[in-house]
């Protein structure tokens, strides 16, 4: 092994490695799983975004965690290898690969756990970090009648993947994202230690590796909360004119008590016109609803906001006592009246909601295109004059996809993680999910997406990146705030020599002669 990688270290330019020294490779990393040549394997190179690509020196499909600690240390004899783990590459900026390192692909560790526990009458999961959380979802409904609590729009994404982020949906509002559902992991660190960590057992590493981009340890297990599935779901969408109330609204019901408002919240702002994209036919839930643009007010401006809710409820309730219970949650709104759209699905229908979308951005090509994201957590405090600016202005006509926009709250969010947020208990997530045609249009939306960046900056607005990419150390220290001290002290702690997830561009590998 030693002599093997040897010529690995000598060899920097991963493009002259030939690939029979992979296969040398596989045998001195005494792998049960198995290892590609980066040079054949392009997957590991490329992302959902499609705006970045490199050359990792090979593709490993461990078969389990005593394999991705193996490619870790080997990776930590070198003075320059680096690691990535690949969860499903949703990343949009590289941020799950390796330029001339290893590539870890988590998928093929999926179905490694799968393990309902109760404790202290609480029920639980424990899942693979390589598991897709759609899978996680079917397994746990049809098994048990028990689900996660708090999701992410899309389930094709991994545990891992989402946790090392932060996780949310229209959920997050009442139990948090789902950083705040799990309580405990099993990582492999960049010291290719194998170590099982809770809120109460090695807390540091817990806490760090939620939301801390991959950068303190690879998580091959989590433990995932449960609560009853329910079997239904009413899913709503009303449509505003005014900002403020669309926000006033949005703000209420994420303050209520459960049982007092819906159990899920979402939003998203549309332009005013019939674009088919970006305009009204944007809203309606099924083909069968009309939009029917004479009910807009006369005085609306150019773009108009749509509040997204949905209700749980069982199979043995009552279709009355549903329409009750929707009808007086609805009737606090200041919503269009006549502008109201509604759908009884199932509870795994409901979650699953995006499969239909990526199926028909699939079959018209706009899939495999690029993605210039923006995602931006703003303050409460911030939100009104981002409207203005960017939504009523920058950005009126629309993006070529959803502009999300709804309301979290900081206190279910746990301060310990490394996930960074703005001041202010109320913040806005939003989410500009562009889907353009590959050409120049895509240098332009990275363009239009840095200037709101600056923009934001410019005006003194409270908010972060989320799901970050940043080239300069200076502008990761910015982003961190006052908790980059404790970042780095974490990232000293589990991986010093900075093996891990190195297309984040936080940190440079080094190299620690051990004696
Ligand atoms: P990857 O992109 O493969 O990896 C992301 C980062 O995490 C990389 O740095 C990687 O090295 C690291 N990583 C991956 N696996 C592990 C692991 N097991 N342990 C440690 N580090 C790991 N996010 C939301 O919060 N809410 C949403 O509703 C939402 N919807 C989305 C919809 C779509 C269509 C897409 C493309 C993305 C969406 N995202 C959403 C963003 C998503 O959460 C992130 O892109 C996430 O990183 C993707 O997960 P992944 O499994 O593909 O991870």
């Amino acid at each position: 092994m030693i002599a093997c990688l040897g010529r690995i270290v000598q060899d920097t330019d991963a493009d002259s490695i030939p690939d029979d020294d992979v296969s040398t490779l596989s045998e001195s990393l005494d792998l049960q799983g198995t290892i590609e040549s980066g040079g054949i394997t392009g997957v590991a190179g490329k992302d959902f975004g499609g705006l970045y690509s490199v050359k990792p020196l090979a593709l490993i499909k461990p078969s389990g965690t005593e394999d991705i600690a193996r490619v870790v240390n080997a990776a930590s004899r070198t003075s320059h290898l680096t690691v990535a783990a690949r969860g499903n590459g949703h990343s949009i900026n590289g941020q799950a690969m390796a330029d001339g390192g290893f590539v870890i692909d988590m998928r093929s560790t999926e179905e490694n756990h799968f393990k309902p526990l109760t404790i202290d009458g609480s029920h639980y999961i424990d899942v693979s970090g390589g598991a897709l959380w759609e899978d996680v979802l079917k397994r746990c409904v049809s098994m048990f009648r028990l689900a996660p609590r708090s999701w992410t729009d899309y389930l094709s994404l991994t545990v891992g993947g989402t946790l090392s982020n932060a996780g949310v949906s229209g959920q997050a509002f009442r139990f948090g994202p789902q950083t705040s559902n799990v309580t405990e992991l099993e990582v492999v660190t960049g010291k290719g230690e194998i170590t099982v960590c809770s809120e109460t057992q090695n807390s540091e590493l817990f806490f760090g590796a939620l939301g801390g981009l991959g950068q303190l340890g690879i998580i091959t297990r989590a433990r995932v909360k449960l609560q009853r599935a329910p079997d239904m779901v009413r899913w709503i969408r009303v449509v505003y004119t005014e900002f403020e109330e669309f926000t006033r609204d949005a703000e209420f019901l994420v303050t209520q008590e459960e049982g007092e408002s819906f159990d899920y919240v979402e939003g998203f702002v549309f332009s005013n016109s019939d674009d088919p994209i970006n305009g009204w036919p944007s809203v309606p839930l099924d083909p069968d609803h009309e939009f029917n643009p004479a009910y807009i007010p006369q005085t609306a401006g150019s773009v108009l906001y749509c509040l997204e809710v949905a209700l749980h409820y069982r199979n043995s309730d009552r279709p009355s006592t549903v329409d009750t219970a929707v009808s007086r949650l609805l009737e606090r709104l200041g919503s269009i009246q006549r502008l109201k759209f509604q759908l009884n699905v199932s509870y795994v229908e409901f979650l699953l909601r995006v499969k239909q979308g990526e199926e028909h951005a699939k079959a018209n090509g706009n899939w495999d295109s690029p993605h210039p994201w923006l995602n931006i957590f703003i303050s409460k405090s911030s939100i009104v004059d981002f409207d203005r600016t960017v939504f009523r202005k920058m950005l009126k006509d629309g993006i070529g996809g959803p502009m999300l926009i709804y309301p979290l709250l900081r206190s279910k969010w746990d301060s310990r993680t490394s996930v960074v947020l703005p001041e202010g208990e109320i913040f806005y997530i939003v989410a500009l999910l562009r889907f353009v045609p590959k050409g120049p249009t895509v240098e332009k939306l990275v363009a239009q997406n840095h200037e709101i960046i600056q923009w934001c900056n410019k005006e003194g607005l409270d908010f972060k990146l989320y799901l970050p990419h940043y080239q300069s150390k200076e502008d990761w220290k910015r982003h961190f705030g006052n908790q980059w001290t404790r970042f780095v002290e974490r990232k000293t702690s589990f991986d010093p020599m900075a093996i891990l997830a190195p297309g984040q561009k936080i940190f440079k590998r080094t190299h620690i002669i051990k004696p």
